[in-house]
C-alpha cells in the first residue's frame, strides 16, 4: 500500500494553487493539474471528466491514458464507473475495474491495462461538474486516506471552477456547467409569461481561496467561526419565543448540527489535508449532500434545507461576505429563490419580472402576493438556486410551470413570439375595457376583480372591472410583524375606496388559518388547520381583532357606501352573529357621532357546502353571497387545495360541482340575493363561461383576467351554452367539460 502523508496533500493542493496563478489556457492547465495528481498520489493514470452537458462526460484531459481520445471519450450520465460515480455523487474504489458491475470498456483510451480505478465527483454543493479518476496497474484497492484525499483535490477542482480557472481555449474546461441550458419542470403559481435575468434572492458565497497554506491558523477560524454560528443560532432561539413550533423546530435542528462533533471533525481532517476553512465547508455541505440527495428517508433529505442554511452561515461568517454582495438589480429581474416570504416579495415589488421557487405552494402566501402583483410565478422549480447564476437568461413560462436558464437561441425566439402574442391579446382586451360582458343573447355578466393591496387599485381602470369583488384584507396583517393600528386600516381602507371611486369594493374580513398565519399570533397546533381555526370562527371567538376592523372599515369609508363579508360561513348562525357585530359596531359609531356609510351591504362567503343547504331565512338575511370556489371545491371533493397531488384530481366542471353551484344560484335568485363567484375559477376562462352560462351573475377575479373571460363572453350565446350543459349531463356525462370545450371550439 502507497502511504500518503498530509503533507504530501498539502503540497498537491498549493501545487494546484500555483497552476492557477501561472499564465496558460484551460486546456493547458487541466493537462498540468492531471500531471500533479498523478505524480502526487503515485498511480499511473489521472483522468478529468467534465459535463459535456446535464448527460453527457467528456475526458477533458489525461494524464496516462491515450491522448488522443481527449476531447473524443464521452459517456452517459450512469455509464460505465465514471458515469456511476456523477449519477451518484459517491466514489467508486475498486482493485478490480473490469469485474465491476457497470464497467465499460473504452479501446480508444488504451485503458485496459489498469486495473485499479478510483473515481470521486467534482462537486460544488451538490453541483455536479464532472469527476476526477486515478488508475493504475497494480490491482489494489485505494486506502481510505488516498480516497478521502482525492476528494479534497476535486474540491479544491470544483472552487477553480467557481473562479472561472479553466475557462479558456476553445470551451473545453471546468466551468462549463454553468453555461448549460437547463430547463426546470415546475408547478403554475401565477399565469403569465416572462423574460428576465436571474436575480438571486440568496447569493451564493464565492470561497476565493481553496487551499489553505496553514493548518492551524485555518482550524482556529473555523473553530471561531463555529462559536459565532452556535451564539447566532442561541440569538434566534431566544427570540423565537412568538414563532410557530415548526420554525422552533428548524432551529432546534440547527442547533444540534451546528454543535456536531462529526461535522466539526470532518471538516477539521479536510484543513489538515491542505483546504482553507471555507473550502472545507463546502466540501462537507457538498459530501452530506450527495448522501441525502440519495437516501430514500423523506425526513432527511428535508434536512437538506438546513444544512445548505447553515453551511452557508458558516461560510458567511468565515468570508466577511453578506447577503448584500453590492449587485445591482438587473433592469428586468426575475427573483430565484429556496422559497420567500409575503413581506419580503413585495418589498421588491412590481420591479419583478418573475419569481421562480424552489418550494412554495400555490396556496402560500408568496402565491397571493405574485397574484395580487401580476407576477409570473413557478414553484417547486428543484435546484434551480444551485443551477442559476446572477444575471443569467432567464425565460418563465406560469402557464405552463416552465422555467429555461440559459436558453438556447432558438427557445428564446418562439418565447418571445409568445410573449408578443400575449402582449397583442392583451392591447385588443385593452380595446374592450369600455365594453361590457354582454352575451350574443343580450345578456351581461358583472366583472369584478380580486384585491388585497393599494398597489393592486390601479388596475381597476385598466382592466376595466366593475368593482372589487373580493378584497383580501389579511394581507395588511400578513406583511406585518404587528397587529396594525385600527387607525392605519381606517386609513388604508380610506385610500383604497378613494381609489376605487364610484365602483364597489367588497371587503371581506380577516381570513386568517389554514395556510395564512400571522406571526404574531400564537401558533395552533391543529392536526388540519384548513378545517380547523380559521376566518370567521377565529373573529367571533376573539371578537377583539374583528371589531377593530368593522370600525376602521366603518370610519375609512366615511359616509359613502360600504359592502363587507365574512369569510367561511359554515352555519346561518355564524353570519348573523358576524353580522349583528358589524351592525353594534354602526350604532356605536353613530352614537360617537361619527358619519356611518349611507349604505351597508352585508354578505357571506359560501365557502363550505354545509351553506349551500341552509334555511331560506339565511339566503334572505344576506344583502349578497359570495361564492369562494376555492375552498368550496376543496370541501365538496374532500381534496386540499394546498396538495399538489389531488389539487388537480378533480374539475370544476364535474356535473356534481356544477349541479351544486345550480341549486345555490336557484336559490339566491328566488330571495333576491345578490350573487357572485370569486375563487380562482372565475378567472379561468373556460370555467367562467360555464359558471356565466349557468346563472352566475357576477364573476370576480385577478385583473389581467378580465379581458380573455370578457372577450370570450361576447362571442358566446350563454342560453345556447347553458342547454349544452345540461342535455350533456342529462345525458349521464361525468364531466362537462368536454361539451364546453366543444361548443367553445365552434365558436
Ligand atoms: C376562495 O376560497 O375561493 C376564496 C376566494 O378565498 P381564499 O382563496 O382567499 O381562501
Ligand atoms: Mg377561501
Amino acid at each position: 500500500m502507497v502511504e500518503r502523508s498530509e503533507s504530501d496533500s498539502r503540497s498537491l493542493l498549493r501545487r494546484l494553487r500555483d497552476t492557477l496563478a501561472t499564465p496558460g489556457g484551460g486546456q493547458d492547465r487541466l493537462d498540468r493539474i492531471t500531471h500533479l495528481i498523478a505524480d502526487s498520489m503515485r498511480t499511473q493514470v489521472c483522468s478529468i471528466y467534465l459535463f459535456r452537458d446535464p448527460e453527457t462526460l467528456e475526458l477533458c484531459a489525461t494524464e496516462g491514458l491515450n491522448p488522443e481520445s481527449v476531447h473524443k471519450t464521452r459517456m452517459r450520465l450512469g455509464e460505465g464507473l465514471v458515469g456511476r460515480v456523477a449519477r451518484t455523487g459517491q466514489p467508486v474504489n475498486t482493485g478490480n475495474a473490469p469485474s465491476e458491475p457497470g464497467f465499460r470498456y473504452m479501446p480508444e483510451t488504451g485503458e485496459e491495462i489498469y486495473s485499479s480505478f478510483l473515481g470521486v465527483p467534482i462537486q460544488r454543493v451538490g453541483e455536479k461538474l464532472g469527476v476526477l479518476v486515478v488508475q493504475s496497474r497494480e490491482a489494489r484497492e485505494f486506502s481510505e486516506d488516498e480516497v478521502y484525499g482525492l476528494e479534497v483535490v476535486a474540491m479544491v477542482l470544483a472552487e477553480m471552477t467557481e473562479l472561472g480557472a479553466f475557462i479558456g481555449d476553445n470551451n473545453n474546461g471546468i466551468g462549463a456547467a454553468h453555461r448549460f441550458t437547463v430547463m426546470f419542470r415546475g408547478t403554475t403559481g401565477q399565469e403569465g409569461a416572462a423574460e428576465g435575468r436571474v436575480w438571486l434572492h440568496e447569493p451564493r458565497v464565492v470561497v476565493t481561496n481553496p487551499v489553505g497554506d496553514d493548518p492551524d491558523a485555518e482550524l482556529k477560524r473555523l473553530e471561531e467561526a463555529i462559536q459565532a454560528l452556535q451564539a447566532q443560532i442561541e440569538d434566534m432561539l431566544e427570540g423565537s419565543a412568538a414563532m410557530d413550533k415548526e420554525h422552533r423546530q428548524v432551529l432546534e435542528t440547527y442547533k444540534m448540527l451546528a454543535h456536531s462533533r462529526g461535522w466539526f471533525r470532518r471538516m477539521s481532517e479536510d484543513i489538515g489535508l491542505g483546504l482553507s476553512a471555507e473550502a472545507a465547508v463546502e466540501k462537507e455541505q457538498s459530501t452530506a449532500r450527495a448522501r441525502l440527495e440519495q437516501s430514500p428517508d423523506l425526513y432527511l433529505r428535508e434536512r437538506l434545507n438546513d444544512l445548505d442554511d447553515l453551511s452557508n452561515r458558516l461560510l458567511r461568517l468565515l468570508t466577511g461576505q453578506g447577503k448584500d454582495t453590492g449587485a445591482e438589480l438587473p433592469p428586468d429581474p426575475v427573483l430565484i429563490a429556496r422559497n420567500i416570504g409575503p413581506a419580503e416579495l413585495l418589498e421588491y415589488g412590481r420591479a419583478l419580472r418573475g419569481v421562480v421557487l424552489e418550494e412554495g405552494s400555490v396556496g402560500s402566501h408568496a402565491a397571493i402576493v405574485a397574484r395580487a402583483l401580476s407576477i409570473p410565478l413557478v414553484i417547486h422549480a428543484a435546484r434551480i438556486t444551485t443551477e442559476a447564476l446572477n444575471g443569467d437568461l432567464i425565460l418563465v413560462d406560469g402557464d405552463q410551470g416552465f422555467v429555461h436558464l440559459r436558453p438556447e437561441e432558438t427557445v428564446a425566439a418562439a418565447f418571445r413570439d409568445k410573449i408578443a402574442m400575449q402582449a397583442e391579446a392583451q392591447k385588443r382586451y385593452a380595446d374592450l375595457r369600455e365594453q361590457p360582458a354582454t352575451d350574443q343573447s343580450g345578456q351581461t355578466i358583472s366583472l369584478m376583480m380580486n384585491a388585497g393591496l393599494m398597489a393592486d387599485l390601479p388596475s381597476l381602470n385598466g382592466s376595466g372591472a366593475d368593482g372589487v369583488g373580493l378584497f383580501r384584507t389579511e394581507l395588511q396583517f400578513l406583511t406585518r410583524t404587528r397587529v396594525p393600528r385600527r387607525s392605519e386600516l381606517a386609513a388604508l381602507y380610506k385610500r383604497v375606496m378613494d381609489a376605487a371611486g364610484d365602483k364597489r369594493v367588497h371587503f371581506r374580513t380577516l381570513d386568517i388559518g389554514s395556510d395564512k398565519v400571522l406571526p404574531y399570533m400564537k401558533p395552533q397546533d391543529e392536526p388540519n388547520p384548513a378545517m380547523g381555526w380559521r376566518a370567521i370562527r377565529v373573529g367571533l371567538d376573539k371578537p377583539g381583532v374583528l371589531r377593530m376592523q368593522l370600525q376602521a372599515l366603518i370610519r375609512g369609508a366615511e359616509g359613502r357606501p360600504l359592502s363587507v363579508m365574512f369569510p367561511f360561513i359554515a352555519t346561518p348562525n355564524e353570519f348573523h352573529a358576524a353580522r349583528d357585530s358589524l351592525l353594534r359596531e354602526m350604532e356605536r359609531e353613530s352614537a360617537l357621532g361619527r358619519t356611518v356609510p349611507c349604505d351597508l351591504k352585508i354578505g357571506a362567503m359560501l365557502e363550505t357546502p354545509s351553506l349551500g343547504f341552509a334555511p331560506e331565512s339565511f339566503f334572505k338575511a344576506c344583502d349578497f353571497i359570495s361564492i369562494g370556489g376555492n375552498d368550496l371545491k376543496q370541501f365538496f371533493f374532500a381534496a386540499d387545495r394546498e396538495n399538489e397531488r389531488v389539487r388537480r384530481r378533480y374539475d370544476t366542471l364535474d356535473a356534481a360541482f356544477l349541479t351544486f353551484i345550480e341549486q345555490i344560484i336557484a336559490r339566491c335568485a328566488a330571495n333576491n340575493t345578490a350573487l357572485s363567484f370569486c375563487g380562482e375559477d372565475a378567472g379561468r376562462p373556460v370555467e367562467a363561461l360555464a359558471l356565466a352560462a349557468l346563472g352566475v351573475p357576477t364573476l370576480s377575479m385577478r385583473p389581467a383576467s378580465i379581458g380573455p373571460v370578457k372577450h370570450l363572453i361576447r362571442r358566446a350565446d350563454l342560453r345556447e351554452l347553458r342547454e349544452i350543459i345540461v342535455n350533456a349531463r342529462d345525458a349521464g356525462a361525468q364531466s362537462l367539460r368536454p361539451a364546453v370545450t366543444a361548443y367553445l371550439a365552434n365558436l
